[in-house]
């Protein structure tokens, strides 16, 4: 079962020709997710050869342009390639504002049902769930109302030991209990403990999303133990009063939060334009928290299953 998440922009405030701004894709089981929209999130997406009528749920972490400007570009090419399905929308509540206007102005409207879904500044909480995940918004430290999400898988059942079910003549009807966890009790009564017809299933995954923000030990406690932490790392330790001022993160403020996180990997990414190269930003991360990456335009990054 896929639980990937692709970089499509690293760069902060402006893009390059070499990095665009804001935007990761989430794929968990097949279901694509896009976390913020910076200019050019649809071109990266088709590099990737991405079918975006795939993505039905988008998450704006802040009302800043460089994390939205491609959604525009993005709602009106859905409207032009025919989009009947719905798609959702999560996002400060003032962005509705602006997509109403967008459209007023253009004199058009969208082909298909656009599910807004506001989140209030002071929220905290889960935004989305179904059946096998669910994301959750908490709140980050910006100049503007900022959230960051947690992306979870739920626990997963039990996995059937098929040999073992057979070897108990266990019938099709106890299967959903044994796959939740109990025991089995024949009709001698002898009660057969579910481990005997089970074993585990994978550990639920999860990806936690934060950017944009100042350094905020509080994010650590709701994003414990996440596999992979994507947190912007705008600045560089010599400019940490940049960082400060700016209310955004130096690569070893990044690396301090994973490490009190106790993430598992910890990818740093919205890199201010100052910077040709990334080398001492990595370092600066990699000397608190070693399994650091810097995050790579279009990179996968893979979590895989474990058991
Ligand atoms: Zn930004
Ligand atoms: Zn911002």
């Amino acid at each position: 079962m896929t639980f990937s998440v692709t970089a499509l922009g690293t760069s902060s405030a402006i893009p390059n020709s070499k990095r665009y701004t804001a935007a990761h894709l989430v794929n968990i089981h097949e279901r694509l997710f896009l976390v913020d929209c910076g200019e050019g999130t649809q071109i990266q997406l088709r590099r990737n050869r991405v079918r975006i009528s795939r993505v039905n749920h988008v998450f704006i972490s802040h009302l800043h342009g460089d994390h939205l400007y491609g959604l525009f570009g993005l709602l009106s090419t859905f409207s032009l390639l025919g989009r009947e399905h719905p798609l959702h929308l999560y996002a400060h509540p003032k962005l509705k504002d602006l997509l109403d206007y967008h459209n007023r102005f253009f004199e058009q409207e969208n082909n298909f049902e656009l599910i807004f879904h506001p989140i209030e500044p002071d929220f905290e909480g889960i935004i989305y769930e179904e059946d096998r995940l669910y994301v959750k918004a908490f709140k980050l430290d910006h100049s503007v109302a900022s959230h960051g999400f947690l992306f979870k898988e739920k626990p997963r059942l039990r996995r059937i030991n098929k040999a073992q079910t057979k070897a108990y003549q266990l019938p099709v009807s106890e299967i959903p209990k044994i796959k939740k966890g109990a025991d089995y009790i024949t009709p001698e009564g002898l009660v057969i403990p579910n481990t005997e017809l089970t074993t585990n299933p994978p550990l639920p995954r999860s990806y936690a999303y934060c950017s944009d923000t100042a350094y905020k030990t509080d994010i650590a406690p709701i994003i414990k133990g996440v596999d992979l932490l994507y947190h912007e790392a705008t600045f560089a330790k010599a400019d940490q009063e940049r960082a400060e001022s700016t209310k955004h993160s130096t690569s070893e403020e990044a690396a301090k939060i994973a490490q009190q996180a106790e993430a598992k990997q910890l990818i740093i990414g919205h890199f201010s334009a100052r910077y040709k190269r990334l080398d001492k930003l990595l370092k600066e991360a990699q000397d608190i928290f070693p399994n650091t990456e810097l995050a790579e335009e279009r990179k996968v990054y893979e979590i895989e299953e474990v058991y």
